[in-house]
């Protein structure tokens, strides 16, 4: 069997016009949605990330703006600016990138932003709005991979599905929004007994682990989907053939910069028991902007209407 390619960026096409002419419907109500992004310290992948949001919202009709600042912002001045976004009008939908430098707390940050401005759902009000399935943000990554299998026609209702990795960001809120969807729901984590025999068992597995290839063949079941969420950089070429095989564009690219990216499956083995499956990258990836940009329209109409009435 070779699996059917479930092609996130096609799927995020059709979520950045969804979420396009929400913003256009909002327009004609005098509505500007807004988003502000707040970047601290100087992580290049991060300030990929950040830049590649805020063109994405542009293209979708969000007024977008990043705050930048240096390594050495402290807590409190973090914290401040936070206090500011919260109290101006004008802002809809309040960014983190994360990480933050290691001495600003995390939790302290992603707790002072007023829940309905939390674009990722990282609030704990949210979180636990989540869990009761009750409306509100959910975190982008997973609320991504949720619209990627209604827009390719997978139901997961009824499915044994294993999520694996229990972070707050992707495994937790996957499984909750999973296990909303009536499948039901594993999750599994580093201390999980014979991972792969669990993760054998599933109709839909989720891969959240960050670790390149770790989800060979022998953890899928015949004809399982897959959803590949790890964003891993290899630099070595011998891993790069384990991964995926004699890809010759995939060589090529590591022969021109030295590393590619690769999720935590072994696309090479997988590919051949999965029903379908998502690359990577131009799967989650792609998904996940296209989340925050929905979210953040959505924010800007909860709040700005219920101002109105
Ligand atoms: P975290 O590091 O926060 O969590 C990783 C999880 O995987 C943990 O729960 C950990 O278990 C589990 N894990 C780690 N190693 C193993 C192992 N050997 N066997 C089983 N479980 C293991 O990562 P995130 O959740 O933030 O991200 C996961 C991956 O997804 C990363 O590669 C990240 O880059 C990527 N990502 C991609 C996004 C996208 O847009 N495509 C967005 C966000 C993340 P334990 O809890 O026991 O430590």
């Amino acid at each position: 069997m070779t699996a059917r390619i479930l092609d996130g960026k096609k799927a995020a096409q059709t979520l950045r016009a969804e979420a396009a002419a929400h913003a256009a419907r909002l327009k004609e109500q005098g509505i500007t949605p807004s988003l502000v992004v707040v970047l601290a310290g100087d992580n290049p992948a991060s300030a990929v990330y950040v830049r590649n949001k805020a063109t994405a919202a542009g293209e979708a009709g969000i007024a977008a703006r990043t705050l930048r600042f240096d390594a050495s912002l402290s807590e409190t001045e973090l914290l401040g600016t936070i206090h500011e976004l919260n109290a101006d009008d004008t802002v809809d939908a309040i960014l983190v990138q994360l990480p933050l430098p290691a001495h600003i707390s995390t939790q302290r940050v992603l707790e002072a932003v007023v829940p309905a401005k939390d674009v990722d759902g990282f609030h704990p009000l949210n979180a636990g709005k989540l869990l009761q399935g009750q409306r509100g943000p959910v975190p982008c990554t997973p609320a991504g991979i949720m619209d990627l299998l209604r827009l390719e026609g997978i139901d997961p209702k009824g499915m044994r599905a294993t999520v694996i990795g229990r972070s707050d960001i992707v495994g937790k809120p996957m499984a909750l929004l999973l296990m909303h969807a009536h499948a039901t729901v594993t999750i599994a984590h580093s201390r999980t007994r014979d991972l792969a025999g669990v993760c054998r068992e599933a109709d839909l597995l989720v891969a959240a682990l960050g670790k390149p290839g770790l989800v060979t063949a022998d953890f899928v079941q015949p004809g399982a989907i897959v959803i590949d969420v790890g964003i891993n950089r290899v630099d070595s070429r011998a891993e790069v053939e384990r991964l995926f095989g004699h890809d010759e564009k995939r060589l090529t690219e590591f022969d021109r910069k030295g590393s590619v990216l690769a999720g935590d499956c072994e696309w090479a083995s997988v590919v051949s028991v999965a029903s379908a499956v998502t690359p990577v990258p131009g799967g989650v990836g792609p998904l996940t902007i296209a989340r925050l940009l929905k979210n953040t329209v959505e924010l800007a109409e909860s709040r700005r209407l219920s101002i109105l009435s």
